[in-house]
């Protein structure tokens, strides 16, 4: 059994006020008894107290990002020691705005992902194609190579601390999903690249979420996939209630 993942990426959104009113929200209405990992991902100003108002429950919390180098000048820039020293012991790496906004190549994704796995964190590794991907039918290689080239380079015992998350670029923000049928032909590739890469166990094992435009409305229907193992949530994740309804639609 593959774990139920789902993730809310609040990207840079909620002061510190916003981010406890919401948490206390999400605290308040989740479903206590579920089988699902609930992740919650504030930015950085706020995680250490959204870990401590998160102490005890089901609900985790996240980085949206980590830099490479484990200490250094680099100004303005957070190491993994930072993120362990407060609690936070799971970070997403790799989303398409790192990417698109702020020059996240490939290499410095697995130079990421190994400082991220040297110090024992879980990692939500983030990759997806753009729209001209898509539409020149070039999108499945776009996902290997950014698979082979951020990730696959890691040893198998590794992978127990990796999350993937398909996240198709022009599906991010838009209101336009990928239908369920392309997640699932999207989400199956990648199990059989890790399968035929990796191993059998590993490709059964490791949970795939996917990300662009999920709402309460199609949550269920994309969670219904087979290959689909989850969500990561960007603007539905910034109120309680379609979060939750994200979370119970699993
Ligand atoms: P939206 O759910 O707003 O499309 O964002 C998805 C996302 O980028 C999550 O990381």
């Amino acid at each position: 059994m593959r774990k139920k993942i789902v993730a809310g990426n609040w990207k840079m959104n909620n002061d510190s006020q916003q981010t406890q009113a919401l948490l206390s929200d999400i605290l308040n209405k989740r479903p206590q008894d579920t089988a699902t990992k609930i992740v919650v991902a504030p930015t950085f100003v706020n995680l250490q107290s959204a870990v401590i108002q998160t102490k005890g429950s089901n609900v985790i919390v996240a980085a949206q990002n980590m830099h490479q180098a484990e200490s250094g000048a680099f100004t303005g820039e957070i190491s993994v020691g930072m993120l362990k020293g407060i609690d936070v012991n799971t970070v997403i790496l790799g989303h398409s705005e790192r990417r698109a906004y702020f020059g996240e190549t490939n290499s410095i994704l697995a130079e990421k992902v190994n400082t991220a796995l040297k110090h024992n964190l879980t990692i939500i590794f983030c990759f997806g194609e753009e729209l001209a991907d898509r539409q020149s039918g070039n999108h499945f290689n776009v996902v290997e190579s950014q698979l082979r080239e951020g990730l696959f380079h890691i040893g198998e015992s590794q992978w127990t601390n990796v999350v993937l998350a398909y996240e198709p670029v022009w599906a991010i923000g838009t209101g336009e999903t990928a239908s369920p049928e392309q997640a699932q032909e999207m989400h199956n590739f990648i199990r059989t690249l890790i399968k035929e890469n990796v191993s059998a166990d590993v490709s059964e094992h490791t949970s795939i979420l996917y990300g662009g435009s999920v709402k309460p409305d199609n949550a269920q229907e994309i969670f219904s996939k087979p290959d689909v193992d989850g969500g990561l949530i960007g603007g539905a994740a910034l109120k309680a209630d379609d979060f939750l309804a994200i979370v119970n639609a699993i």
